[in-house]
């Protein structure tokens, strides 16, 4: 798909061009929206404009060996503001690293890891399989293993790596487990066989590997019975909303806001205890700028008793990014000239006079509590997903270990 194995030149763009992602790159007029509005545009050697005039200047080969191809966090900014319509952050920017790495131009250690980690354990931490439900051991609620004991289900959960592992977002996994049940939803997971859904390997150009691993959770898929996968990752909605029917695995899937938004009106007489909190909601880039995800969330916050909520001035299809699609860039981003997106937003968020920042997306919490232990504000500002607000006020047990 975005494979583009040979060409140079504009004979490149016209390939690329054909392989459907977006308008093609050769109607670029170099108008510079998209490098203008790129939160790492300034350290770049080649911002997405110069991308395109390189690459169709017969130039492909200074663009795969600059280190500049690796510091694109896959934001969507400069997609979503291209007057043209060219898909850069999901088409260009991938179907270059992708080039690059069939050149054998490496990328950064920590994402060669990373992609190491999914192909050998099937999850993007180097976790062992056998670990995946460790977040279960003794959850008051049944987490039934549809790989051992498959039936038919309303929601089977593709958990995700980092909600499956990390411990902080273990205590978020267990949260809506305990939301599920409350809400009388029969639900399954995968277990030690659940596998990532490949789209951190997809964005960074490592295709090869995507495409296996949608083989392999094609093939687990097929032999459940479900009627909607849900997920709390949104890199992994968009990945199985977008990117997988092009293989010919499409399946229902919705992110977990979506879900519980849909069920609003059984959620609201559960959210009684009050939170006092006053709360920014960040936009991530996948739920947001990509799919236009804007209200839902906003909307479950507001269903929590207590709890007011304010704005940053950059919110919606205007949100900073976290950097959390490039979370394994961060060394290299820094030691070429860039900064930790996550460390300006949290300060973003606490110029607000907000106490607490909620997420929706995996990646965020982690990044997020760091940015604000770096920036010294730890103790203003804590960083929760809406999955935990909803969870106190539906007085469910475990509380945040922040
Ligand atoms: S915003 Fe679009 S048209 Fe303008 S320079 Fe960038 S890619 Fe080209
Ligand atoms: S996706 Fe974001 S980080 Fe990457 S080039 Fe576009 S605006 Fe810059």
């Amino acid at each position: 798909m975005i494979t583009l194995t040979g060409g140079q030149g504009t004979d490149w763009l016209k390939q690329l061009a054909a392989s459907g992602e977006g308008e093609s790159p050769l109607g670029c007029m170099q108008c510079g929206l998209c490098a203008a509005s790129c939160p790492l545009g300034d350290a770049m050697e080649y911002p997405p404009r110069s991308l395109i005039l390189r690459a169709s200047s017969g130039q492909l080969e200074r663009i795969l060996a600059s280190p500049s191809l690796w510091l694109c966090v896959s934001c969507y900014t400069c997609s979503k503001r291209c007057p043209r319509g060219i898909e850069l952050s999901d088409g260009l920017w991938p179907a270059l690293r992708d080039r690059a790495m069939q050149e054998g131009f490496q990328p950064p250690a920590e994402l060669q890891e990373t992609f190491q980690n999914v192909f050998k354990y099937g999850n993007t931490l180097g976790k062992s399989p056998r670990q995946r439900l460790d977040w279960a051991k003794d959850l008051e609620v049944r987490v039934l293993d549809l790989s051992k004991e498959p039936r038919p289900v309303e929601v089977l959960w593709l958990v995700g790596c980092y909600p499956s592992y990390y411990p902080r977002n273990q205590v978020v996994t267990r949260a809506f487990a305990r939301i599920l049940t409350e809400l009388g939803v029969t639900w399954g997971v995968l277990g030690a066989k659940e596998k990532a859904i490949g789209e951190c390997d997809r964005m960074f150009g490592e295709e090869g590997l995507f495409e296996s691993l949608v083989e392999e959770n094609r093939k687990l898929l097929d032999r459940q019975e479900f009627e909607k996968i849900v997920v709390l990752d949104p890199h992994a909605f968009r990945a199985l909303q977008n990117f997988y029917p092009r293989f010919g695995a499409w399946y229902p899937v919705e992110h977990y806001t979506t879900f519980l938004a849909e069920r609003m009106g059984q959620l609201q007489p559960l959210v009684v205890k009050p939170v006092e909190a006053r709360v920014n909601y960040h936009d991530n880039c996948c739920a947001g700028r990509r799919c236009g995800c804007y209200d839902l969330p906003r909307s479950l916050l507001g269903l929590i008793p207590g709890l007011t909520t304010v704005e940053m001035s950059r919110n919606r299809d205007n949100a900073l990014c976290c950097g959390g699609g490039g979370m394994w860039l961060d060394a290299h981003i820094v030691a070429h000239g860039g900064r930790r997106l996550s460390d300006e937003r949290v300060r973003q968020a606490a110029e607000t006079g907000a106490d607490t920042l909620a997420v929706s997306c995996p990646y965020e919490l982690s990044r997020f509590e760091d940015a604000a232990k770096v920036a010294g504000l730890e103790e203003r500002l804590k960083v929760r997903d809406i999955i935990e607000l909803l969870a106190e006020s539906m007085d469910l047990g475990e509380r945040s270990v922040v």
